[in-house]
């Protein structure tokens, strides 16, 4: 007879295997199978990208999965994300502008080696009864619309088996089996392909220079565990360290300023490195001699969208298999935590008895939305990264909306809140949709700006704990409320990121415009006038703000300028 299944996961990554533990610790006899095409454990270091995490992604991970003792154990703790940016003086790490934090965070993050993360949740969700397997290579999937079981035909040591299943998850990654399958490919207007490789090996950037008062900024050891780019115009370069003291090098870069075809070979990603990054060529070439490199791999055009996430008929997409964007910020693991966190809330209700039908509905918009939100933080930016001024403006405004807004609201479990949803996307006015409108806004701008804005700097250090803002939205990521009270936090949140937009365009509008600095605002109308049909910047309503002094003061920290 036929096996039979709560729940069949199609692939046994990082999405497949959080959303299985995510499951079984809420509902311990839900039945699942996980099926696996790789044949042996992970490898360690050389295993998959997706090693660096941000706060929702770790919250989802520490808190909500409870992994907190595995990654303090196992994982190395993460201190934050370090830019270095474009100056005349590659040569000299200790002479290009650095952005990162100094002391330690107060919400914690991690560097991981994704062999020894995936090869650990695969034991503790068997432990938890998943029937994980490895071999099973998935090469079929009947889909029931009828409400009837769903058929899943998989290939495991040359022997075909088919199980039945109420839910059918794919998380099959780049394989995409139900995208494929169903054709709900939805192209995403984001270019950008990327080489990477692991070293064997710790690599410190402190070494990188004999200069005790840079290597002095910081605490010994805190650079060595960033997640580190190397940035200039249409790239950044990362060095990520691992746990099993190896580290991860890895370049981005958009084909329109660098083709690909300038480094998807290892040995003309060195020379790529000659060119562009002279003093990361000069360090990590060495290291990769013999049998220093561990893997070399690449990806042209990585980012695409998703049509659909959850369907009321049991079937679902989770992961890569569904969306991915830009690593720039690491937000893989985040957008796999939102979507795990729809999709086990379904699939929970569902195995209680509800019907599922409408909240499907609403959680595949509200997911979806959330993504669309997001990729103007990424689309056609690769422009601006040659332009310190600019990216150091845009990374602080980039972290504030991302920990006021959805960081906060995760931590806060408010997505699988239906009146929490409601308020924050049903109207015009609600505040998901006005943070939407005032982010897209601002990200407008960064790019409005670029030709009036082109200065090298050099020598400097900036920390965004400087800013009294940025530290408080850090901190207070995790900060709980009950749902009405959240609302009213999220409220005050925006209103700080408004007054916030309208700080930073007054000082851009003086430079640009020669605009007055203390011009009231609606933040929303927010341009430089420099586009056709630009609408017109709303300076006399009642709706134009004079951002507060302290908000001032954290945005002239961000300026390298002295304001006229
Ligand atoms: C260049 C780059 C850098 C990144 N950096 C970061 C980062 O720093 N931080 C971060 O959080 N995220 C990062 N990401 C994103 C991260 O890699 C992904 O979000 C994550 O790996 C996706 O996990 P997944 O489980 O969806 O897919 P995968 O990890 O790819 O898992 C899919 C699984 O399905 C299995 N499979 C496929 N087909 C079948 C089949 N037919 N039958 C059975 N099994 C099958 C595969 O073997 C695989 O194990 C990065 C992505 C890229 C491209």
């Amino acid at each position: 007879m036929q096996k039979k299944y709560d729940v069949v996961i199609l692939g046994g990554g990082l999405a497949g295997l959080t959303l299985s533990l995510q499951l079984k610790k809420t509902q311990p006899n839900i039945s699942i199978l996980v099926l696996e095409r790789r044949e042996t454990e992970a490898p360690l270091a050389a295993h998959k990208v997706g090693e660096s995490t941000v706060e929702l992604g770790t919250h989802y991970l520490r808190e909500v999965l409870n992994l907190k003792e595995y990654l303090e154990e196992h994982e190395l703790p993460k201190h934050g994300l370090r830019f270095f940016f474009k100056n005349n003086t590659k040569e000299d790490i200790a002479s290009r502008v650095e952005l990162g934090p100094r002391l330690r965070l107060p919400v914690k993050s991690h560097q991981l080696d994704r062999g020894t993360l995936e090869n650990h949740m695969a034991k503790h969700t068997s432990e938890l009864g998943t029937n994980f397997l490895l071999g099973a290579k998935v090469v079929n999937v009947e889909l029931s619309t009828s409400g009837g079981l769903h058929k899943v035909t998989y290939l495991r040591h040359g022997i075909e088996e088919k199980v039945g299943c109420k839910w059918v998850v794919d998380s099959s990654g780049r394989a995409s089996i139900l995208k494929r399958k169903l054709q709900f490919i939805k192209p995403l207007d984001h270019a950008i392909n990327t080489a990477w490789w692991r070293l064997k090996g710790v690599i410190d950037i402190d070494t990188w220079t004999d200069n005790k008062e840079w290597q002095q900024h910081l605490e010994p050891g805190l650079r060595y565990l960033s997640t580190v780019h190397f940035l200039d115009k249409g790239y950044w370069l990362w060095v990520i360290p691992l746990g099993t003291k190896n580290t991860s090098i890895g370049i981005v870069a958009d084909p329109a300023i660098h083709p690909f075809e300038t480094f998807n070979t290892y040995e003309k990603a060195v020379e790529w490195m000659k060119i562009n990054e002279p003093l990361a060529h000069k360090m990590l070439v060495p290291l990769g001699e013999g049998d220093g490199l561990m893997d070399f791999r690449i990806l042209k055009h990585f980012a695409h969208h998703t049509g659909r996430l959850y369907s009321e008929d049991r079937w679902a997409v989770t992961g890569e298999a569904g969306f991915f964007l830009d690593p720039f910020y690491s937000p893989g693991t985040d957008l796999i935590s939102i979507n795990n966190t729809f999709l086990s809330d379904l699939i929970l209700r569902d195995y209680d008895g509800e019907d599922i039908s409408g909240r499907a509905n609403v959680y595949e918009q509200a997911c979806l939305t959330l993504f669309d939100n997001w990729v103007p933080v990424y689309q056609n930016k690769y422009n601006l990264m040659g332009n310190t001024q600019i990216m150091v403006v845009k990374i602080f405004w980039d972290w504030a909306t991302y920990w006021a807004i959805p960081a906060h609201l995760f931590a806060n479990k408010a997505f699988t809140n239906l009146k929490t949803l409601k308020a924050l996307f049903v109207s015009e006015n609600s505040l998901g949709r006005k943070f939407g409108k005032l982010n897209k806004t601002m990200q407008d701008l960064f790019l409005e700006w670029l030709p009036f804005e082109n200065k090298i700097f050099s020598n400097k250090y900036i920390d965004p704990f400087d800013l009294e803002v940025l530290r408080d939205f850090q901190e207070k990521i995790e900060e709980t409320y009950e749902p009405d009270a959240l609302l009213v936090h999220v409220a005050k949140n925006l209103n700080t990121l408004e007054q916030m937009a309208v700080a930073i365009f007054r000082i851009i509008s003086a430079e640009v415009n020669g605009t007055a600095l203390d011009i009231k605002v609606n933040p929303y109308t927010i341009n430089l006038g420099k586009k056709e049909g630009a609408i017109k910047l709303d300076t006399e309503s009642e709706n134009a703000i004079i951002p507060c002094e302290s908000i001032v003061k954290d945005v002239n920290v961000m300026w390298f300028y002295d304001k006229k």
